[in-house]
């Protein structure tokens, strides 16, 4: 028998999107239902994204970083690692961030519910044994891993980024197919634990579309790191072998075509989560790779229907979901809001971090538009020489003509921090004389984005001034 219920609004979809979306509306006073098929809020990026990841890379970096330290004359004995340490670690940390979530929706009276939704029709959402009549919905059901039936056949060796992060062992060798976000950051994380890592990236460079001079760096040191990087190169075929599975491999610098790995991480990308939604009932309209078609306020085709996050296209990254859902919600609650950022920031978090923001030099030279590009290479930073980590690059897209700051890219340690306050500067218009007259404290990584400003007017204080003056 199906029970019924009225609210003001349902999200479907708990993550850092829904969520955000439904506590702002239950904070401005709304009856809201929150609704997941997972049994607590989270999402994709609490439960097996974001926050997991984001622990294993730290004690990654504790390892590596232990390692590197003989220069400085401090030398550690080898780490003695405790697989089930190092994954409880990660469990603590989401079952306490959870909790909190969950204790968040209580004190906001926002009525989590877990199961599945699905449209009956564009006002009437069914979960469980209920049906909930809305006034409006925010659908906010994230993306999932793109899982080529090639190389999923079932055999448990070959894992997506949530098998990945479950950390069952440390594979003596560890296949890595796709040079993207999650092939490079839990391919960090395996190398510092122990295994030999193998990148497989179809492209001709690691993190495709990102500017190649950050990415340079951050390649360098993962050729120290890793057993094997090839770019350029396929995985024609994964086969079960004795202890592993034998991956067929077709490249320009493949030598042994058929290594075998004890494990294979696929990590070629995320698909929004948009199929048995009932979207059809609801009269919400997909695009052909199965983002729902959203406007400027995130409304979809279905007048009371909104969506947000993974599934309403890209970038996928927990914080634009963050930022949209809150649009939406304003929307809802007869706000005049529309998404119209200048920037996402992007920071993927290896050793070193590469962060970005606005215009990129690639984007920049597709649209053929002009721009000044200026550099601070790290090898000038007092921070950078003090910990010893001097290959970072911070850069200045700027506009010739009015100065304007475009875009920023950064390479190094904490480049992920600092990509803040270059997003600061974007939203506020600022020049590259606001950014250089701007007091940085001493000594930080954070200089080095003033330098480069200063650099804009060929006077950086640690640079040899210009020859052509
Ligand atoms: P999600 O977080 O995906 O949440 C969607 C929720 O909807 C899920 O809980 C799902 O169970 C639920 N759901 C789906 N269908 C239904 C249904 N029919 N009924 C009820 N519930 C449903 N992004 C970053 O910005 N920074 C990072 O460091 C980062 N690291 C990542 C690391 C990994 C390994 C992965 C996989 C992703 C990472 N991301 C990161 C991406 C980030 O996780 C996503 O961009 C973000 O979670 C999207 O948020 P969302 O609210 O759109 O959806
Ligand atoms: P991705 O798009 O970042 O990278 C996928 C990579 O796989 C690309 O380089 C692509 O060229 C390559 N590829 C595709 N097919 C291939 C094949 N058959 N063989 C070899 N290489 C192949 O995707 P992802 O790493 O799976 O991550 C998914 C998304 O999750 C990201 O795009 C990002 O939006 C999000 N994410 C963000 C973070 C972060 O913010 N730090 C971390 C993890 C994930």
């Amino acid at each position: 028998m199906t029970d019924t219920a009225e609210s003001d609004l349902v999200v479907i979809g708990a993550g850092p999107g829904g969520y955000a979306a439904a506590f702002l509306a239950a904070d401005k006073g709304m009856k809201v239902i929150l609704v997941d098929a997972g049994p607590r809020p989270g999402g994709t990026c609490l439960n097996v994204g974001c926050i997991p990841s984001k622990a294993l890379l730290h004690a990654a970096k504790l390892i590596t970083d232990a390692r590197d330290a003989k220069p400085l004359g401090v030398e550690f004995a080898p780490p003695k690692i405790d697989v089930n340490g190092v994954r409880t670690h990660w469990m603590k940390v989401v079952d306490t961030m959870s909790k909190n979530l969950a204790f968040l929706c209580k004190a906001r009276k926002v009525d989590f519910v877990s199961g599945v939704g699905k449209f009956l029709d564009g006002q009437t959402v069914q979960v469980n044994d209920t049906a909930y009549r809305f006034q409006h919905c925010i659908i906010a059901t994230g993306s999932v891993p793109t899982r080529p039936a090639a190389f999923f056949t079932g055999n448990p060796r070959v894992m997506d980024s949530t098998g990945a992060l479950k950390l069952e062992d440390v594979p003596p060798r560890l296949l890595v197919v796709g040079g993207g976000y999650i092939g490079l950051e839990m391919g960090y994380v395996y190398a510092a634990l122990g295994s030999k890592v193998t990148v497989v990236e179809l492209t001709e460079g690691l993190l495709p579309g990102v500017d190649r001079d950050l990415v340079q760096p951050l390649h360098k040191r993962l050729e120290t790191l890793f057993d094997k990087i090839y770019l350029r190169t396929k995985v024609v075929k994964l086969e079960e072998a004795k202890g592993g599975i034998k991956a067929v491999l077709e490249g320009p610098e493949v030598e042994d075509k058929e290594p075998v790995f004890e494990r294979v991480l696929v990590a070629v990308g995320r698909q929004p989560n948009s199929r048995d939604l009932g979207l059809e009932k609801a009269g919400v309209a997909v695009d052909d790779k199965g983002f729902l078609k959203v406007n400027e306020q995130r409304r979809t085709s279905a007048e009371k229907i909104f969506a947000i996050g993974d599934v309403a296209g890209e970038p996928m990254l927990a914080h634009k979901a963050t930022y949209e859902g809150k649009i939406a919600a304003e929307v809802i609650l007869g706000e005049k809001a529309v998404y119209d950022v200048r920037a996402v920031p992007a920071v993927v978090f290896t050793d070193p971090e590469i962060a970005w923001c606005g215009l990129t030099e690639t984007e920049a030279k597709k649209q053929k538009r002009e721009v000044k590009r200026v550099k601070f290479n790290w090898l000038a930073s007092g921070r950078a020489m003090t910990l010893a980590r001097t290959e970072g690059v911070t850069k200045l897209v700027i506009d010739p003509e009015t100065e304007r700051i475009l875009g920023v890219g950064i390479v190094g340690v904490d480049a992920g921090e600092m990509i803040a306050e270059a997003m600061l500067a974007i939203e506020m218009s600022a020049t590259a004389k606001d950014l250089a007259l701007t007091m940085h404290a001493h000594p930080t990584l954070s200089e080095t984005l003033y330098e480069a400003a200063e650099d804009f007017y060929g006077m950086a204080t640690h640079k040899a001034p210009s020859k052509k003056g």
